[in-house]
């Protein structure tokens, strides 16, 4: 009988909520049900061509073929400084200022163990992308949740925690455009959080993965363009959603050079950097055409009001999201996230994702993805339709 009991980390890390969803819908997978998955948010459109070229041309060059530089190779660091001048008008010192990422889960999971000591808070959205609470307790922090409620437009309210625990915190995390909610976040939010900031002196992480993901002209505002907050912050950004290349693992951390530095130290003690030939073929991402997220976009917001509209005539109650390709959906009155989940596979044969996966600020809602080919959510919403709660 083994006697190897997980670390206590690993035994404080919240348990997997998703696991009779994936049985139920393993079950009607079993039966030959055609199932349609919107519960992944995961582009199922292609990596444009110039890019792949570009993947194949950088790989087969032998001086690609050793360990990269663990801080990222310094084109590819300049092709983000550039990014962030032109698109949000931000100067950032690309050999100090900027880090590439082997995907920026991996970054988000990692920094904590760069700032944390023990009994330090983070302040974690709630509901959110889980890597934010499974990186505080891996590094052995203390997680505070900050609730996004519908009629706070998903924003949290840091201000209000009580003194003492903004008096512990270290590390406070938001991500807008949001996941899961699609929730945006004006400017002033952020000049807001940043003084918070400056004020209790916490580091402010904002993970910017969907910037890109937008509609109708929406243009999302970035961190590190509000004064004072290259002085707390660190924004998360990845080529993942936007160019749809979330296997590859190409990503950035921008922002203030101590807490780039610290990232660093942490990757240069747990991997050896993302494969040279990726971050090339990420700056071709960045510096080429960018025709290719314009139609990527224009996908994304056509099947959003396949969805929308669908799912308004079926009488539920939906909001039109400006930003990021997931719809937050309130259950119908008297169900649970995971009632209203279980039904739509088993009578709909769609998976939605249950709130409360994310949170338990999440329970009352379901999310649904926007990643499936057109035809399946002309399909879902016909099959969705039918159910009646
Ligand atoms: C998809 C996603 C990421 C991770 O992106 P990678 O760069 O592929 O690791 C980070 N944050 C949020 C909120 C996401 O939804």
């Amino acid at each position: 009988m083994s006697t190897f009991d997980f670390s206590d980390r690993l035994q404080k890390l919240p348990p997997y909520l998703f696991a009779k969803i994936d049985e139920l819908k393993w079950e009607v997978i079993q039966q030959g049900h055609d199932v349609i998955d919107l519960g992944v948010g995961d582009p199922d459109l292609p990596t444009p061509d110039h890019i792949i070229d570009r993947l194949a041309e950088e790989a087969k060059k032998p001086e690609n073929h050793r360990y990269p530089a663990y801080t990222g190779s310094m084109d590819f660091r300049e092709a983000i400084s550039d990014y962030y001048s032109e698109r949000h008008g931000v100067t950032v010192d690309a050999a100090t200022e900027v880090i590439t990422l082997i995907g920026s889960k991996e970054g988000i999971g990692h920094f904590p163990v760069a700032f944390l000591n023990p009994s330090d808070v983070v302040l974690v959205p709630n509901p959110a992308y889980p890597v934010y609470e499974a990186g505080t307790i891996l590094a052995g922090g203390d997680v505070v949740f900050m609730s996004l409620l519908r009629e706070n437009g998903f924003l949290p309210h840091p201000e209000f925690i009580e003194p003492a625990v903004l008096e512990r915190t270290k590390i406070l995390w938001i991500n807008y455009p949001n996941n899961p909610t699609a929730a945006t976040a004006p400017v002033e939010f952020f000049e807001k959080v940043v003084a918070l900031a400056g004020e209790y002196n916490f580091i402010v992480a904002h993970d910017a993965a969907y910037s890109e993901v937008s509609y109708e002209g929406y243009r999302a505002p970035s961190l590190l363009q509000v004064e004072g907050a290259m002085e707390v912050g660190i924004e998360f950004g990845s080529l993942s959603k936007t160019y749809n290349m979330t296997g590859w693992r190409v990503a950035y951390a921008t922002g203030n050079k101590k807490l780039i530095a610290g990232l660093g130290k942490v990757k240069q003690n747990m991997d050896s950097g993302a494969f040279q030939a990726l971050q090339y073929a990420g700056i071709e991402a960045l510096k080429g055409p960018q025709d290719c997220v314009n139609a990527t976009n224009e996908v994304y917001r056509e099947r959003r009001d396949i969805l929308v509209e669908g799912l308004k005539n079926a009488g539920w109650d939906v909001n039109v999201p400006k930003a990021a390709f997931y719809l937050w959906i309130p259950v119908p009155e008297g169900y649970t996230s995971s009632e209203v989940s279980s039904r739509l596979i088993t009578e709909a044969h769609v998976i939605a994702t249950p709130g409360n996966g994310f949170g338990s600020y999440g329970e009352g809602y379901i999310r649904l993805t926007l990643t499936a080919p057109t035809e399946q959510i002309k399909e879902a919403v016909r099959r969705i339709s039918r159910v009646s709660f």
